[in-house]
């Protein structure tokens, strides 16, 4: 799969966009430039339990991984939003395809009617059918796209031509191969910090956000603030600390493994 992904990623990479003046006549390692996108935001918490909002501990979260990332070195770091305001699915898309970004991570909390549901969710875009649970999460995180939908997004699409829609089906299935590979190195990460693993973290469903991203996109719901413990956790700023660490390290890791197999 990392082959796959290489080609688009090496795309992204080859334009001069991110480099800096060379001090030594080598010219530096292009940087990955990394779109954060903490989810909903203003007048849209998200899921809510109590005081605890879904949009306060994305933002919160995705801050303290785009610090970890710009420490490192060898990140650009776009956030989607800084503050608490609203922003809909399509600007955040825009705003990726802007500064093109060679990788967009979409940070998210969960809720469930079941109190005992726990654990982090790592998902990315299918092309299959989607089972039922996937698409009530994908209603949830896709509810503010809805009215976009209305509008007739639908039209645009059919006027391509045949080769155009050939084209775009391939870098799409690119596209999905390349961010189940990030999502599935995401996930070892975080579990192996973890004390506890949950099976079912990859999942796949039809988003909005990620889907609209032309680059390896995930959307990561971090835990259930619906949940008796893991809720209140998700507010803690230690908590919040380890898992943007948890994140940091599997971009890192992600990078390396591309980097490493572009110069096979
Ligand atoms: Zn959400």
């Amino acid at each position: 799969m990392l082959s796959l992904m290489s080609s688009f990623i090496v795309l992204s990479l080859a334009g001069p966009a991110h480099a800096s003046a060379p001090s030594d006549g080598v010219l530096p390692a292009p940087k990955l430039h990394v779109v954060i996108d903490p989810g909903h935001g203003g007048v849209d918490k998200g899921a809510a339990r109590g005081a605890i909002r879904e949009s306060h501990i994305a933002l919160s979260v995705a801050k303290k991984l785009a610090d970890r990332l710009r420490d490192d070195g060898r990140f650009a770091v776009t956030l989607t939003r800084e503050a608490d305001v609203a922003l809909t699915l399509p600007e955040r898309a825009a705003i990726a395809k802007r500064v093109q970004a060679d990788l967009f991570v979409s940070i998210h909390a969960n809720a469930s009617e079941d109190p005992r549901a726990h654990g982090v969710e790592f998902w990315f875009q299918n092309q299959l059918p989607a089972d039922e649970e996937s698409l009530f999460l994908a209603s949830r995180e896709n509810q503010s796209h809805e009215g976009d939908v209305r509008r007739g997004r639908g039209a645009a699409v059919t006027a391509k031509s045949d080769v155009a829609r050939i084209i775009e089906d391939l870098r799409r299935n690119h596209r999905i191969a390349s961010s189940g590979d990030l999502s599935r190195t995401l996930l070892a990460e975080w579990h192996s910090k973890a004390r506890r693993r949950n099976k079912h973290a990859i999942r796949q469903g039809p988003l909005f956000v990620v889907s609209e991203v032309h680059v390896p996109s995930v959307l990561v719901e971090l835990g259930f603030v619906s949940h008796e413990s893991e809720g209140p956790r998700l507010t803690d700023p230690g908590h919040q600390s380890l898992m943007a660490g948890n994140l940091y390290e599997g971009i890192a890791k992600f990078a390396a493994a591309v980097a490493a197999d572009r110069s096979r």
